[in-house]
């Protein structure tokens, strides 16, 4: 493994171990699907899947990992062997340190387990909160989360969050503000239901996970009228574009663009169509989306054709208003 503050890598003592497991590229209409690896966001593309996982290591490791443990860890001299198993999941993810403390809550019948060091500790609480609260209240808005667990895990690295199935990967370093730990905490949570549940093709059609994501941070830290970001000048970004849109113009501000309008002005738009529906009528749709979709892959054109569905209402003009195009993935 490399020496790496990021998503696969051991940095001090803590061990990463996110997209290291090898699964499938996905074959679809399009084919095989071989997207190139996009440092920025995420440009993953998984099907669901069951997982069934042995793994053995050093006996003082605390073990963060998709999934649920099936029986007692196993000691043999040095080692320890746990079984995990997981269900309906896209990847596997694993996070390891030795000086992990773990503090558990729960919501309904779900465990949510967080995982920091002495160092992180004065943010466990604004995790464990940020826990509680956004999956009570996405499950509320969108759709009953369907695992018996979340682990939340702290490591260090470069960027914010990472999220995984039941796993998010939470980026601390000493200068985070608890407002911040919540925030991204909602955020990783958030992909549970955007990627983890509807899944879709994240170099193609990056909005459908990043927007939705962003857009529910902002629901649960109460700040929807925070989501003001522009669109950018430049008229051929869309909220529809797929990531290699960003990064063909990357020497004129690409990677800003792609903030821009997928984090930003995403979901501003989302919220836009939360306003233009009506609460009641929005969350109904999306609901109505999460039935549709739940552990499957959906597209730019499902979330419109259920919307337009769920409302009663032809939203076209809405949408391209707003660049969101279903000729962007043809
Ligand atoms: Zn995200």
């Amino acid at each position: 493994m490399p020496e790496l503050q990021d998503r696969f890598g051991w940095h001090g003592t803590t061990v990463s171990l996110g997209n290291w497991f090898p699964i499938l590229a996905v074959y679809d209409e399009e084919g095989w699907n071989t997207d190139p690896y996009f440092p920025y966001g995420e440009s993953f593309y998984s099907l669901t899947g069951d997982f069934d996982v042995l793994f053995t290591t050093d006996r003082s490791q605390v073990v963060a990992a998709t999934g649920t443990q099936v029986g007692k860890t196993i000691f043999h001299k040095d080692l320890a062997t746990y079984h995990f198993r997981a269900q309906n999941v896209r990847d596997f993810a694993m996070e390891l340190d030795p000086n992990y403390h773990v503090r558990q809550t729960s919501v309904g019948d779900v465990k949510i387990n967080v995982y920091y060091t002495d160092r992180q500790a004065k943010y466990a609480d604004a995790m464990l909160e940020a826990g509680r609260g956004s999956i009570a209240l996405f499950s509320e808005k969108f759709g009953k989360y369907p695992w018996p667990e979340l682990d939340i895990v702290s490591m260090e690295g470069w960027f914010g969050g990472m999220e995984y199935p039941q796993l998010i990967m939470m980026s601390l370093n000493d200068n985070r503000t608890q407002e911040w730990v919540k925030s991204v905490t909602a955020h990783e949570i958030g992909h549970q239901w955007f990627y983890g549940i509807i899944g879709n093709n994240e170099y193609d059609e990056p909005w459908l996970d990043e927007s939705f994501a962003t857009f529910a941070a902002a629901l649960y830290m109460n700040d929807l009228n925070g989501l003001t970001t522009e669109p950018t000048k430049e008229e051929y970004y869309h909220v529809s574009s797929p990531v290699s849109t960003f990064t063909q113009h990357a020497n004129e501000g690409g990677i800003n663009a792609y903030r821009q309008m997928i984090y930003g002005y995403g979901s501003r738009t989302l919220n836009e169509l939360r306003m233009e529906l009506g609460d009641d009528t929005f969350y109904r749709a999306m609901h109505a989306w999460f039935q549709a979709k739940k552990f499957g892959v959906a597209t730019t054109r499902d979330f419109i054709r259920i919307m337009q569905q769920t409302s009663g209402r032809d939203l076209h003009d809405f949408f391209v208003s707003h660049r969101v195009y279903v000729n962007d993935q043809e």
